[in-house]
């Protein structure tokens, strides 16, 4: 039995204050949920977030992740740092990721095994484009990009990983994929883990991001192979997030 994730994506948003008073209210209201539950916020407010949380049921993650280990490179944060301020998770592949800093399935494969080495659980985002879905392409675009990450991962290895499921159109737009067009998605991801190993398949948690809200959480997350939501907009405000949570 998979055990759902409800993680937060917080991206560019907060402020020392604004945490404060987001975390602690999340933390009040988590009274015993079955899922567990997850927010990736930026790399500044991981120091905040470890303190904060430590007691709590809450994990925290980071946004984003280098491909290399340490060294000369200017700006980026290595999975030792984010273990440093132990961090369970970390997104790897964002469509922002993608799109605004060209990040390649070859790169984002990187990524995930230097997540791994370091004890971290990478959210690898898959998801294709309005137009790629007006192509017909979905099925395509999903299965390479989640192709590139298998490739380099053992079946031990395959196993850790969470899959997330982000139409790009429905990122930060108010439009939801219906449940049944995210699960047929979801369904074509899970085959191709299957094809790897079907008790692969049924270990791998798939979550659905894209405009996830309080209205539409309890569809979406009955669905037979979303296993949890990667959430944005909703994630910024403790009763949106905790309407999400309880709707599991
Ligand atoms: C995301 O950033 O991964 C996301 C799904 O955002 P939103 O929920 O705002 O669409």
């Amino acid at each position: 039995m998979r055990r759902t994730l409800i993680a937060g994506n917080w991206k560019m948003n907060g402020s020392l204050a604004a945490n404060a008073a987001l975390l602690a209210e999340l933390k009040v209201g988590m009274t015993g949920q079955s899922c567990d539950v997850l927010v990736c916020a930026p790399a500044v407010y991981l120091a905040q977030c470890a303190e904060a949380l430590e007691a709590s049921p809450i994990a925290w993650g980071g946004q984003d992740v280098s491909m290399h280990a340490s060294g000369a490179y200017t700006g980026e944060i290595s999975a030792a740092m984010l273990s440093d301020f132990a961090c369970k998770y970390v997104i790897v592949g964002h469509s922002e990721r993608r799109a605004y800093h060209h990040e390649s399935d070859r790169l984002i494969a990187e990524k995930t095994l230097r997540s791994l080495a370091a004890g971290i659980t990478p959210i690898v985002c898959v998801g294709e484009t309005l137009e790629q879905r007006e192509l017909g392409q979905t099925d395509a675009v999903v299965s390479a990009q989640l192709q590139a990450v298998l490739d380099v991962l053992d079946d031990e290895a395959l196993t850790k990983i969470v899959v997330a499921y982000e139409p790009v159109w429905a990122i930060g737009t108010g439009k939801t994929a219906t449940p049944q067009m995210a699960q047929d998605v979801h369904a074509v991801l899970r085959a191709q883990l299957a094809a790897r190993g079907v008790a692969i398949a049924e270990k791998v948690r798939i979550l659905y991001g894209g405009s996830m809200k309080p209205e539409n959480a309890k569809e979406l997350l009955a669905m037979a192979d979303i296993d949890g939501g990667l959430i944005g907009g909703a994630a910024l405000k403790s009763s949106d997030f905790l309407a999400i949570i309880n709707a599991v």
